[in-house]
């Protein structure tokens, strides 16, 4: 009876945690596919020097941080 009862508590302790870490794993997914489909919207290429990176503020005309010239979507 106690060896039953130890190893039933040991399974539900077992899928209790599997549960958990499949809603983390859950969460972290998504708040990455969120961060993926915001990304295309704010990332800049400059004409001038080719540097790729990223600006959330401006949507139509955005300041490269690496030579300071103009670049438009
Ligand atoms: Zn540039």
């Amino acid at each position: 009876m106690i060896s039953i009862d130890f190893s039933m508590a040991i399974a539900g302790y077992f899928l209790v945690f599997l549960a958990f870490m499949l809603i983390v794993w859950f969460l972290n997914r998504r708040e990455k596919d969120k961060e993926l489909s915001l990304d295309p919207k704010m990332i800049w290429f400059c004409s001038v020097c080719t540097y790729n990176y990223v600006d959330t503020k401006q949507e139509t005309i955005s300041i490269c941080p690496r030579c300071g010239s103009f670049n438009k979507k």
